[in-house]
């Protein structure tokens, strides 16, 4: 009987990117992809290592899975952020699994599934070859990641990346491209090239020029990209919002901060006065939205009330804001002495005053759409994404890879809902012909 695994991810689009590598390997070497851990011989976990909460999570389902272990002998791995930093203090830690791989060794999984073992060591950036993405896996769906480059070069000192995921490496522009082809000949309608710090790509081109040779793909309907560096926003990318018709709309650019004193002690390597000039030179159609950060070390109330003036004038479509975290072999550790760490209940109170100010106006926005149509990709049965990445839930008969015109009815922050009016565009692959179905759970 074959035997099955099942992939537990946490984390960002390049831990789900991780995670689809992973399951191929495990297919090519005869494994069978199940959608519960229950059933599995293999249990995976992607982990994530941005938050202390997230390095919790893991925890907490290590000791849901040592149970299956005792019951029916599961074999148990870590990979990811969280395995790159502990290593061998996981196994200490958890010594009931069997083995840990950092993100340079995806392809390792099936030999690490048998033998157990530990793979850490980061691959020097000439060697490294990026893992080839299965089409076939993506079969079915409208969507599909494609890693343009790893690593980060920057140092921001809150981020633990540099430290586990290593330094930049861009994967040849002639690779992405041909990735990109099969993908859309398996049916796929949109990429999203992605990376740590996708627009300092360097893999043979500019970054713009990626775009615009991934755009040249035939049958290609959509091309999105995350995450941006704002020191790395060229005016040559600027220009591609309003020059390739296949680029959507929206624009991930975090900033983290609105004070400049904090974006100092982030080590940002800009100032307000820079962030604020580059989204200027953005096509006013372009959905911004961005990451920002809540009591970070030192942060004062006048630094917080910056932060609250410069997100009321910056027109953010969306934000994604957290609580620091403070992680190991960081800047901002060294300096927590010297900084000074705000205190949770203040750094919570200043996290709820950056979010009800976002969730209005992101409700405001949405509001506005009511009684339009939007273009929509499906992704499933009566869900898809507008051109600016907004989640649409509709009414109607569409096919996943359907490209619709969805009439907005009702808006909350989260969401616009709305019918179905008309298909643009039939997909040529709708989703029952869809064949190997990677089992590859997020929380
Ligand atoms: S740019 Fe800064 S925040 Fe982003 S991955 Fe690199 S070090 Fe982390």
């Amino acid at each position: 009987m074959q035997r099955r695994y099942y992939i537990h991810t946490f984390g960002c689009q390049m831990n789900e990117s991780d995670s689809q590598r992973m399951g191929e390997a495990l297919l090519r070497a005869g494994w069978q992809a199940t959608e519960a851990a229950d059933g599995a011989d293999l249990v995976l976990v992607n982990t994530c290592a941005i938050r202390e909460k997230a390095e919790d999570k893991l925890f907490s389902a290590l000791g849901r899975y040592r149970l299956l272990k005792a019951q029916r002998g599961t074999r148990i791995g870590v990979a990811g952020c969280v395995a790159q930093q502990k290593k061998e203090a996981l196994l200490h830690r958890a010594p009931f699994v069997d083995f840990v791989l950092g993100p340079d060794h995806l392809d390792k999984v099936p030999q690490l599934a048998e033998q157990g073992g530990i793979e850490t060591d980061f691959i020097d950036s000439h060697e490294y070859l990026f893992p080839q993405a299965d089409p076939e896996t993506s079969r079915g769906r409208a969507t599909a990641f494609v890693t343009a480059m790893k690593g980060c070069d920057n140092v921001c000192s809150f981020c633990v990346v540099p430290y586990t995921r290593g330094r930049e490496v861009s994967r040849p522009d002639g690779e992405i491209v041909r990735e990109v082809a099969a993908l859309v000949a398996a049916g796929v309608r949109e990429v999203t090239l992605i990376g740590q710090n996708v627009n300092s790509y360097a893999g043979g081109c500019t970054f713009a020029e990626l775009i615009r040779r991934v755009a040249s793909v035939p049958g290609i309907l959509r091309i999105r990209f995350t995450t941006s560096h704002p020191m790395d926003l060229s005016p040559e990318l600027v220009r591609c919002f309003s020059q390739v018709p296949q680029l959507m709309p929206h624009f991930h650019l975090p900033v983290q901060h609105g004070a400049d004193s904090v974006l100092a002690r982030m080590r940002r390597k800009y100032t307000i006065a820079d962030y604020q000039r580059r989204i200027a030179s953005l096509p006013p159609e372009v959905a911004l939205t961005s990451d920002i950060i809540c009591g970070f070390l030192g942060e004062t109330e006048d630094e917080h009330r910056q932060n609250l003036e410069f997100l009321r004038c910056t027109p953010y479509d969306n934000l994604f804001s957290f609580l620091y975290s403070p992680r190991p072999h960081t800047g901002a550790i060294l300096k927590m002495a010297e900084w000074g760490e705000v205190p949770r209940e203040v750094a919570l109170r200043r996290l709820e005053e950056v979010q009800s100010l976002q969730r209005a106006r992101t409700l405001q926005r949405h509001r506005q759409r009511i009684g339009d149509r939007v273009e929509v990709l499906v992704e499933d049965r009566g869900f898809g994404r507008s051109r600016e990445n907004w989640a649409v839930q509709f009414a109607g008969d569409a096919e996943v890879g359907d490209l619709v015109e969805v009439l907005v009815e009702k808006a909350s922050p989260a969401a616009l809902r709305g019918m179905q009016a008309r298909v643009i565009d039939r997909a040529a692959a709708p989703a029952t012909q869809q064949k190997r179905r990677l089992a590859v759970v997020s929380g």
